[in-house]
């Protein structure tokens, strides 16, 4: 498959007055054309931080890249300079967050917005563009756009906002979409209906989508592969099915466990995952999920553990029947 970004060993870490946090820690991975690749974990464990550093859109001091290459396109996006990056965010590569409001101007008119990224993007005449944003705004199925390019963002309902981002993220036809928990403050009927929208979309510009979720729901519908991340660190990567019928990395197990089904029984426990992360202030010697571990073992402790390839494309790093375990353990000595 023809790749569009590779990230290699990439390490950011975070300057504070208590020290430096290594927020993500060594990451490798591609994205393939047209491909949508899940990004999933707890809260704090490296996704957001990731897809904010191939949009360069950490704030930087105080975060920096310690190491690594995020290639897209070919062209190594770290070495680009900040106007470089501005002419390939929004253009080449698109983001939507939660949070509509942080990409859409609350004091401009949404058509306005819209054909003004089409004037800059696609170098129509303000006359095409205002067709086009019209005929954008139907794909996005807001309702009367005739009427509605002419209101502000507040006159929008938070599900038809997160439909105008969409749009507006689209305007440039991008290779590449980044969604930060795109419909995570949406109900689920709207949520649905986004992401099919998002699908829908993608096929017509044969785009590529990172999809960043805590929500392994949505992770099973909408994407190819699964990179599952934890305290900064990739910890196990497999196509979807892989992910979710042959799990192989104690954490992922934990994660899938702590999801409702529809046919559980209502007496059954929903199993939370029990402890806490680790502190990245001082990342463990060893495996970072040691402390949470059931099956932990003598060399988790003190040694990082290895890549461990099930199949051409499912990895775990995991020690847990790993070939090299004993040798690790035996270095101890
Ligand atoms: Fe558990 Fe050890 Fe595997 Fe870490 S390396 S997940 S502690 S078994
Ligand atoms: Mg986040």
């Amino acid at each position: 498959m023809e790749k569009i970004l590779e990230v290699k060993n990439l390490s950011v870490s975070f300057k504070t007055f208590f020290g430096e946090v290594e927020a993500v820690r060594d990451i490798s991975f591609n994205v393939g054309k047209s491909e949508t690749v899940a990004i999933v974990g707890e809260s704090g464990c490296g996704k957001s931080v990731t897809a904010n550093s191939i949009m360069q859109l950490l704030p930087m001091p105080p975060a920096f890249f310690k190491n690594g290459e995020i290639i897209f396109d070919g062209n190594n996006l770290l070495k680009k300079s900040d106007k470089e990056m501005q002419a390939i965010r929004g253009n080449e590569i698109s983001m939507v967050f939660q949070d509509p409001m942080t990409s859409l101007n609350p004091t401009m008119k949404i058509g306005k917005q819209i054909v003004e990224g089409l004037v800059k993007h696609r170098k129509l005449s303000k006359e095409e563009a205002r067709k086009k944003a019209i005929e954008m705004l139907n794909l996005v199925a807001v309702p009367q756009p005739e009427k509605r390019i002419n209101q502000y963002p507040h006159e929008f309902s938070g599900g038809m906002r997160q439909r105008v981002m969409i749009a507006l993220a689209m305007v440039s036809a991008p290779k590449l979409l980044i969604a930060d928990e795109p419909t995570t403050a949406l109900d689920v009927t709207v949520q649905a209906q986004i992401l099919e929208l998002m699908r829908e979309i993608q096929q017509k510009l044969d785009m590529s989508i990172i999809l960043i979720t805590h929500d392994l729901g949505i992770v099973a519908d909408m994407s190819d592969r699964v990179i599952v991340m934890y305290a900064g660190q990739i910890v196990e990567e497999g196509t979807t099915e892989e992910i979710f019928k042959n799990t192989k990395h104690p954490y992922t197990k934990k994660l899938l466990a702590s999801v409702p089904r529809l046919d559980m029984s209502r007496e059954e426990p929903l199993h939370s995952i029990e402890g806490t992360p680790p502190d990245l202030y001082i990342p463990p010697k060893g495996c970072s999920f040691y402390d949470r571990c059931d099956y932990a073992l003598k060399v988790c402790k003190n040694h990082i553990p290895e890549f461990d390839n099930h199949s051409g494309t499912h990895q775990s790093r995991c020690w847990l029947n790993h070939p090299m375990a004993k040798v690790a353990e035996g270095s101890e000595a």
